[in-house]
């Protein structure tokens, strides 16, 4: 079996995406949880891109070991100087620099000659090796590309030294067999392809960034790039989650295996999904909540028989248990802490007598905690927004749509009260918080839902706030009464933002 490295670009290509700045602490959460999963290559961020990025690839590079630290660059001097700099201190450094190979992009957007593209992506390669080994190349939107001279610029960047190279479907406009010969033709033409690795970056806007990567794979493609949960540009990168358990689960038809521990899959996927505020759909492929889940009675008596009638996968490869209990108001700190370590907390990460406490708080006031009930709880051990908390929150509602909210925060062990109105009770809590905080900010995004079952679900909300300094900033909140998750979502929120 060959190696198939995987290459995660959440923190790149996800996070350029999304218009979100993740703070340094939420990066460095999900790169070290990256590790842990085992990824190989973690694509830390765009250096030259900010004074933040450049920050937090250093960062990364500082604190996070156990995988190549990556970043990226255009063909650029002054951006490979900067990201070489960014990755100074990494264990493993690579330096993924590249330039488009596309007709539209090179006439229209670089307005360079092919033959000033070549001599380009060239001397950036040459740059870049002046700091670094691991120089990966990456030939933006090679699938709208000319195939011939695809070859020409390949064979080039590694006669400079590249090491990967990096054939990408940037619009998504591939189906699997074209990329698949698309991948052979370098495959079979580049005379020097044998000492280097040939990479995959699929875009989803057509569906079929998956099956692209996989069709690569099959064509001789030995890296895989894609993102948790499938977040990136547009619609999306490849979901890594899909392809590294496409690959378990029928390892013969592509003849790779990965270094991925996949029963830290689900944990990942939780983290990215709370960090970024990007929810997973129910339906999604192996991270959706419904995604080991059997509705219908006839698929419900097939898998009490035999789990193989209609279950490919089993839930706990992906790191989700079987759920055969239910905990309540009445269950013991034992039993709490068994089901903690069925769900993958053991016991030196959290302490169990806060956690308790926080545990019963919650049953007294929903009859049933299902697991997701348990993340949720888990997520708020510890996790308080900077010293502010809500004391208090009364709402009173006049007519339909107007709504009066008074508020008390502590902020710091001092008791501070408003009251403001506002179009609904949402937004007169809103108001109120402002009155207190006084942070200059736009509301872009507010979105509930509930986190497990039941009319006494927990409300989970999420709420975006836009400041000239920070960006847009994520805020979470989650408590059984749906105006108290959106006020602790706003003060979250709020509570991250730090100067503006
Ligand atoms: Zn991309």
């Amino acid at each position: 079996m060959q190696k198939l490295y995987i290459f995660d670009t959440t923190l790149r290509d996800g996070e350029q995406s999304l218009g979100i700045t993740l703070n340094i602490n939420e990066k460095l959460a999900i790169a070290r949880q990256l590790v842990v999963l085992g990824v190989d290559i973690i694509e830390a961020g765009f250096p030259a891109s900010s004074p933040g990025d450049m920050n937090s690839v250093r960062t990364i590079s500082r604190e996070v070991k156990g995988a190549i630290i990556c970043g990226l660059t255009r063909a650029v001097e002054k951006d490979i100087d900067c990201c070489a700099e960014a990755l100074r201190e990494a264990e493993q450094p690579r330096i993924h620099t590249g330039i488009a190979v596309s007709p539209v992009h090179m006439e229209k957007k670089l307005h360079m000659s092919p033959d000033q593209v070549i001599e380009t992506a060239v001397a950036a390669v040459k740059h870049a090796k002046k700091y670094v080994h691991d120089v990966e190349f990456y030939a933006e939107d090679a699938f709208r590309s000319d195939p011939e001279f695809l070859v020409r610029i390949v064979e080039k960047v590694i006669q400079a030294g590249a090491t990967v190279v990096n054939i990408p479907d940037t619009v998504g406009y591939a189906t699997p067999w074209q990329y698949a010969e698309l991948v052979s033709f370098v495959m079979n033409n580049v005379k020097n392809i044998e000492t280097t690795i040939v990479s995959t970056h699929c875009h989803n806007d057509l569906g079929m960034a998956t099956a692209n990567s996989l069709a690569g794979i099959r064509a001789g493609v030995r890296q895989v790039e894609g993102t948790i949960n499938g977040i990136g540009e547009r619609a999306g990168n490849t979901s890594l989650e899909e392809v590294i358990m496409a690959i378990y689960s029928q390892k013969s038809l592509y003849g790779v295996e990965t270094g991925i521990n996949t029963r830290e899959i689900a944990a990942t996927s939780r983290l990215v999904s709370t960090i970024t505020g990007v929810p997973v759909p129910n339906h999604k492929a192996i991270v959706g909540a419904n995604a080991f889940m059997h509705a219908s009675g006839i698929h419900q008596d097939g898998i009490l028989k035999e789990k193989e009638t209609y279950e490919i996968i089993d839930p706990e490869i992906v790191g989700v248990p079987r759920n055969l209990i239910v905990l309540s108001a009445r269950s013991g700190r034992h039993a709490l802490k068994h089901r903690l370590e069925e769900l993958g907390y053991t016991e030196n990460r959290y302490d169990l007598e806060a956690v308790y406490k926080k545990f019963l708080d919650l049953a007294d006031r929903k009859k049933e905690i299902f697991d997701e009930d348990l993340h949720v709880l888990m997520g708020l051990n510890g996790k308080d927004a900077n010293g502010i908390s809500i004391a208090n929150i009364s709402v009173a509602t006049n007519g339909v749509s107007s709504a009066t909210a008074t508020v008390s925060l502590e902020i710091n062990g001092e008791g501070i009260t408003d009251a403001a109105c506002g179009n609904g009770p949402v937004d007169a809590v809103f108001k109120a918080i402002d009155r207190i905080l006084r942070i200059p900010v736009n509301l872009e995004d507010f979105s509930l839902n509930s986190v497990s079952r039941g009319s006494e679900a927990l409300g989970n909300a999420m709420v975006k706030v836009r400041c000239s300094e920070n960006g847009v900033v994520v805020g979470r909140g989650v408590s059984t009464d749906i105006i108290e998750a959106a006020a602790k979502a706003y003060v979250n929120a709020l509570s991250k933002i730090t100067t503006c």
